[in-house]
């Protein structure tokens, strides 16, 4: 895929002028401002959102920066720049989450060495996910990726499509299905925004009627976190409001 050259070759350049320490430490604690603030408007409990820090195209530096502020999970969006950043970051404290478009034949550097996979959308991708697991890792969390409507990616499961692949999942034995994830299309309307949250939170409701426990509502990014936490997020995935815009524009609009 043209994006995994494009992501490694931003992250490897030493160009790359790379927020301050100072800076990713005041944007996170704004971050957690806002989202404390959207649980106390929404009526969720405290604690009840966790912020994913999305450090895709970021250098390593930055991911250390944000660990040091206290941040904790991280997500990236492709796979080679994803596992060199893991390694070079070496902190085993930390949660490394991929929330990238998935090609099966990159499937097992994601297994081997993330810990949750927030797009999966079909049961071969599943299924080679569960196979490449290692067994002395914990089963890999993964959240299905649904195609609500309107999403601006083409990824995701057809909402038609969703009770099956859950089913399938589910009996996968090296993976812990834990909830699902979408991408809206981007609008400042909140109403709008609201209304393809409220779509993803629906069919979550519609798994766990059907017996699946789960407990993952991943959506929200920087722009809409807000008209997500409304909705039932339990995750928010945010990278520009912490780490500042991506450096070129292919990147900005993912
Ligand atoms: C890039 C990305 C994000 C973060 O987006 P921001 O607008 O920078 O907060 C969240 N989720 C996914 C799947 C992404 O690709």
């Amino acid at each position: 895929m043209g994006g995994e050259g494009a992501g490694a070759v931003v992250y490897s350049a030493a160009s790359v002028q790379r927020p301050i320490m100072t800076t990713i430490s005041a944007n996170l604690q704004a971050v957690l401002a806002r989202i404390a603030r959207a649980e106390q408007a929404f009526g969720r409990p405290p604690g009840a959102v966790r912020l994913l820090a999305v450090s895709k195209t970021w250098p390593a530096a930055c991911v250390r920066d944000a660990a040091r502020a206290g941040q904790r999970a991280f997500g990236e969006n492709y796979v080679q720049e994803g596992v060199d950043k893991i390694d070079d970051v070496a902190d085993p404290a930390l949660e490394w989450h991929f929330i990238g478009p998935l090609q099966s034949n990159k499937s097992r550097p994601v297994a081997e060495r993330f810990d949750w996979v927030h797009s999966v959308d079909r049961a071969r991708i599943a299924e080679r996910l569960s196979q490449q697991r290692p067994p002395d890792r914990a089963p890999l969390s993964v959240c299905l990726q649904v195609n609500v409507s309107g999403e601006a990616s083409k990824s995701g499961v057809a909402p038609a499509e969703l009770s099956a692949l859950a089913a399938r999942v589910a009996t996968l034995p090296r993976l812990c299905l834990r909830g699902l994830m979408a991408i809206p299309a981007p609008t400042e309307d909140f109403e709008a925004q609201r209304a393809a949250f409220r779509q993803l939170r629906m069919l979550h409701a519609q798994l766990c009627a059907e017996g699946h426990a789960l407990d993952t509502l991943s959506m929200g990014m920087s722009h809409d976190l807000e008209a997500a936490i409304a909705e039932g997020a339990t995750l928010v995935r945010v990278g520009t409001a912490i780490f500042g815009a991506r450096p070129t524009v292919a990147d900005a609009v993912r």
